[in-house]
């Protein structure tokens, strides 16, 4: 299936996707004219047309033909400048914009993963092929690291085209006429920064994403993460994976070097400005005697006043790998993003539903496909339960759904709670190799008559073989399990 026309790609502001044959390979001048002889339902509609134009234009971007799907927009907007997509088409044919977009590296659903955004900053129209090779080398790259390769399968990403008049970056009394408006911060080294309000509209443009972006910008230097947004200055992949740990896993610098006046050093998840272990941020893994987990003075960008977990080697400070504590934040990160259960069959019942499946004497089956990470696999445990034994309290199985990020930039993650305990024997359930989905059949003759709870519960214990401890070791929101449940009645005989 074509990348662009995949079902679960919105038109939000289109009301009807129509495409118009006559009207696809015409020069843009010519479009009216076609449209208005057309007996093409809706031909004659200026949206419509308009709209066809739009997606002829974002398909050229989509080509790579960034100099003619400058020159589209530019077009569209002056012949439909009322329309919608004439007012989108004005936007994206402004000398700084957004042209298109592509999926570099698709896993799976995007509602169940995380979306990253992949964006160039001071890339003339003719240099933008550069970033797109670059961009493409980005999901390789963070898989090789250690943490994120084993999740590598719950992130999607994508690359938005972003062409800018000038390639410069403001600062020292210039400034440049850019798509993000990329500038040189205060710091001793001259930082490059941008402005995340114009990352934000330029991710409004997309279908799919989830206020996670990682923006390339090509003159800078260094970089700057915080907010969702990863700044990198020129094309090192490296930072990049620094600056994601910052924007993405909200984690702080575990390097001692002064940057610039940061003000006191706060707690974080990574750094403490107290140097007492029982209240250090990560003291349960000094209490779980994790090797090499500590207090080490020098981190936020201080030498004294400031700790960390580990004496060297984090991503955080400037090496390859993510430490133990920095490791478990950022795999409750992406599970705030992402449900361990990534589909079921048949479609699941809210706890306090009154829906039902009755049981047909040929049985029934139960399917739920767990997600996989690279390392391991998750835990799968079924139960069926008399309806008088089902726990109370329990979370609504389909509310990680429910809190799933909203597309439209709300930010919304995952809070799903810890599921209480069931006091019972899990069923025997069967795992069919192809698929790594696990499947539970119930016969009619296994279950006296009654109402029942059939639940599913799936959780990742991230403690692939060989490793001495779960790389999570406190999971206060649960956001490491999931549950589908269903009602189900056996009729009396
Ligand atoms: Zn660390």
């Amino acid at each position: 299936m074509d990348r662009a026309t995949r079902p679960w790609s919105p038109l939000t502001w289109a009301p009807t996707l129509l495409l118009v044959p006559c009207l696809i390979g015409a020069a843009p001048g010519e479009a009216l004219d076609g449209a208005v002889t057309s007996l093409e339902a809706g031909a004659d509609d200026p949206e419509v047309v308009a709209q066809a134009d739009l997606e002829k234009a974002e398909a050229m971007a989509r080509k790579g033909q960034f100099r003619s799907a400058q020159v589209h927009y530019q077009r569209l907007a002056k012949k439909f400048p009322t329309t919608e997509a004439g007012k989108v088409a004005a936007r994206r044919g402004q000398p700084s914009a957004f042209l298109g977009w592509d999926w570099i590296a698709e896993s799976g659903d995007p509602e169940n993963r995380i979306d990253v955004v992949l964006m160039g900053e001071g890339y003339q129209v003719d240099e933008m092929h550069g970033f797109v090779r670059l961009a493409a080398d980005v999901p390789h790259f963070f898989e090789r690291n250690r943490t994120l390769g084993a999740y590598a399968p719950y992130f999607n990403w994508l690359r938005a085209d972003l062409v800018s008049a000038d390639n410069g970056v403001d600062g020292f009394g210039r400034d440049y006429d850019t798509a993000l408006n990329g500038r040189t911060l205060g710091t001793n080294a001259g930082h490059v920064g941008i402005d995340t309000k114009a990352v934000f509209d330029m991710m409004r443009e997309l279908p799919e994403h989830d206020g996670q972006a990682v923006v390339f910008v090509r003159n800078g230097v260094l970089g700057t993460g915080g907010g969702g947004v990863a700044t990198i200055g020129g094309q090192s992949l490296r930072t990049a994976v620094h600056e994601f740990g910052h924007s993405f896993g909200g984690l702080g610098d575990e390097y001692s070097t002064e940057t610039h006046k940061r003000g006191a050093p706060s707690r974080g998840k990574n750094t403490t400005p107290d140097p007492d272990p029982a209240k250090a941020p990560w003291a349960h893994f000094i209490e779980a005697k994790v090797r090499g987990v500590g207090m080490y003075e020098g981190a936020s960008g201080q030498v004294r006043g400031a700790w960390k977990p580990t004496s060297g080697g984090c991503v955080m400070e400037s090496g390859e790998f993510f430490c133990p504590v920095c490791r478990e934040a950022l795999i409750l990160r992406i599970y705030q993003f992402v449900d361990p259960v990534d589909a079921c069959e048949p479609a699941s019942h809210p706890r306090n539903s009154k829906e039902e499946l009755a049981m047909p004497t040929e049985g029934l089956t139960f399917v739920v496909t767990p997600m996989h990470p690279e390392t391991h696999k998750l835990e799968v445990d079924w139960y069926i339960l008399p309806e008088a034994k089902t726990p109370q309290g329990a979370p609504n199985p389909d509310r990680a759904r429910a809190f799933g990020y909203s597309r439209k930039g709300a930010g919304k993650t995952r809070a799903p709670g810890r599921l209480p305990i069931l006091d019972a024997k899990p069923e025997r359930a069967r795992t069919p190799h192809k698929t790594g989905a696990s499947e539970l059949h119930i016969k009619h003759k296994d279950l006296d008559p009654g109402r029942y709870r059939v639940l599913c519960r799936v959780r990742d214990t991230t403690q692939p073989r060989g490793e001495r401890v779960p790389w999570v070791l406190k999971d206060t929101e649960g956001l490491l399990e999931s549950e589908r449940g269903w009602w189900i009645r056996v009729p009396e005989e």
